[in-house]
C-alpha cells in the first residue's frame, strides 16, 4: 500500500520526541517504518520543562541545569527544601526537538514530514495538505480541539510568562532555585513565581496564575518586572529570552484511544491535572507504549496502579481551587511545611500508596477538604 507505516507520530513535541526517542533506542523498532509529522520545524526555544526524577532518565545529556535544594516562599511558610534523592531538572525545548531531530537523522527507517495534520481517520490514516499516510498505530499528540467540559468538572488554565535574564555580576545562587514563591498578589488566582538559576548571573524567572483566562501581556511583564525589582532586588538586567505559555489544568476525561489511533501527551490527558507537570507523565506513558510494542507487537497498556485514587485527589484540589475555598498559596504552604520535600514529590508523581497519601492529606485542614472530597466521591460513584 503507498504511503503505509508501521507507526505514525502525530506532533513531534514532547509526547512524539519523548516517544521517537524511546523507539529508536530499542532495536524492535530498526526494520519498522516511522513517519512522524508536525506542522512546526521545531526550531525555536518555545518552552522550558522542569521535572524531578531519582535516576538519570533518557534525556540526561541535555539537561541544562539541576538543583537539589529549592527556596519555597509562601506568607504561611518559607524555607530551603532538600530534595534528595530527587534532582529538580531543567531541559530546554530546542534541545530536545534538536537532539531527537539529530539521533533520527542515522535512522533511515524514520521520515519526518512537516505539515499541517488535518485529520485523524477510522481506518487508522493520517490526511495531511500533501495527502493520505496510513499506519498499523497512530500515535497522535495533536489537540485538535479542547474537548467541551462536562457538568461537575473542573478547568483552569495554568498561563505563565517567562523571562531568562542576564544581570552584569553575580546576583544568584546556581546550586538554589525557587520552586515556588507565593508572595505576590493571589487576586486572580493561585499565582507563584520561579526561579531557575543556570549561573551566578543568568536565570529563568518565570510567572505562573491559575484562572480561568490569561493576562494580557503588559500585566504578566508589570508581574515579572516588579517581581526582579521587590524581591530580586536587581534593577540592570537583560532579557535575553522570553517564553509564554498555558497548560490545561482540568479532571475531565481525555480519551487514550481510538481504535488504533492512542493519545498522547496533553492530547491523552498525561498533564496531572492539579499541577500542571506533564512532563514525567509523558516519559513513563511513552515508555510504557515502547516496552508494551517490543514485548506484545501490540501498544495496549495496563491503566497504571492507583490512577483513579489520584485523578480522584486531582478532582479535590481543583474543586477547592475553582470554588476559592481555601488560598494555592495556603494548601501548598501547608504540605511544605508539614511533610519532607521527597514525599511531596513522590505524591505529586502519583508514586505514594495510601499511607503516605494520608500523611499529605492530614497536613491540609478537614474543614475545607472534606466537604470537597465527598462532594468528588458523589460524582465519582
Ligand atoms: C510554555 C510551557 C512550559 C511548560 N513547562 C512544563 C514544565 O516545566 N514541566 C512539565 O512537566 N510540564 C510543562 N509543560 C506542560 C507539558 O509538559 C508541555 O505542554 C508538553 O510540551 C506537552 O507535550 P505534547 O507533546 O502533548 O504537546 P506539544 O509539546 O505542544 O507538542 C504538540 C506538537 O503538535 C504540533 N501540532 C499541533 N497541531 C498540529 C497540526 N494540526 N498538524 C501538525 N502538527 C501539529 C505542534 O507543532 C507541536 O510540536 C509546559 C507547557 C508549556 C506550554
Amino acid at each position: 500500500m503507498p504511503h503505509h507505516y508501521h507507526y505514525i507520530i502525530t506532533g513531534a513535541g514532547c509526547a512524539g520526541s519523548s516517544l521517537l526517542m524511546r523507539m529508536m533506542q530499542e532495536p524492535f523498532f530498526s526494520d519498522k517504518r516511522i513517519l512522524i509529522i508536525d506542522q512546526s520545524l521545531k526550531t525555536e526555544n518555545d518552552r522550558t520543562w522542569c521535572f524531578w526524577e531519582t535516576a538519570p532518565g533518557i534525556f540526561e545529556p541535555i539537561v541544562a541545569h539541576r538543583w537539589q535544594q529549592v527556596d519555597f516562599f509562601s506568607d504561611g511558610f518559607s524555607g530551603t527544601l532538600d530534595l534528595s534523592p530527587y534532582w529538580y531538572k531543567m531541559i530546554r525545548g530546542i534541545d530536545l526537538y534538536r537532539s531527537v531531530r539529530a539521533a533520527a537523522s542515522h535512522h533511515p527507517n524514520i521520515e519526518w514530514r512537516n505539515e499541517r495534520v488535518i485529520s485523524l481517520n477510522a481506518d487508522t490514516s493520517v490526511r495531511t495538505e500533501s495527502g493520505v499516510f496510513y499506519g498499523d498505530y497512530i500515535f497522535n499528540s495533536i489537540l485538535f480541539e479542547k474537548p467541551a467540559l462536562p457538568r461537575g468538572k473542573y478547568f483552569l488554565w495554568q498561563h505563565f510568562m517567562g523571562w531568562t535574564i542576564e544581570t552584569p555580576g553575580k546576583r544568584f545562587d546556581p546550586s538554589v532555585a525557587t520552586f515556588m514563591d507565593f508572595r505576590i498578589s493571589q487576586a486572580a488566582g493561585t499565582a507563584f513565581m520561579y526561579v531557575l538559576p543556570v549561573s551566578d548571573h543568568e536565570a529563568l524567572v518565570e510567572y505562573a496564575l491559575f484562572s480561568p483566562s490569561p493576562l494580557s501581556k503588559e500585566e504578566y511583564e508589570h508581574e515579572l518586572r516588579d517581581y526582579i525589582a521587590s524581591r530580586l532586588k536587581i534593577d540592570s538586567y537583560t532579557i535575553t529570552h522570553t517564553e509564554t505559555g498555558m497548560i490545561p489544568m482540568t479532571n475531565m476525561d481525555f480519551r487514550q484511544r481510538q481504535g488504533n489511533i492512542l493519545h498522547i501527551g496533553t492530547a491523552g490527558g498525561q498533564v496531572k491535572g492539579s499541577t500542571g507537570y506533564a512532563f514525567q507523565f509523558i516519559q513513563k506513558k511513552t515508555a510504557q507504549l515502547v516496552k508494551a510494542l517490543a514485548e506484545t507487537g501490540r501498544p495496549f497498556t495496563r491503566v497504571p496502579r492507583g490512577s483513579r485514587r489520584f485523578r480522584y485527589y486531582d478532582s479535590v484540589l481543583l474543586h477547592v481551587l475553582q470554588e476559592k475555598r481555601m488560598q494555592g498559596a495556603d494548601i501548598f504552604g501547608s504540605i511544605f511545611r508539614k511533610n519532607p520535600a521527597e514525599r511531596v514529590l513522590c505524591f505529586l508523581d502519583n508514586e505514594t500508596g495510601i499511607v503516605r497519601d494520608l500523611q499529605i492529606m492530614r497536613s491540609v485542614p478537614p474543614r475545607v477538604f472534606l466537604p470537597a472530597g465527598l462532594a468528588e466521591l458523589m460524582k465519582a460513584l
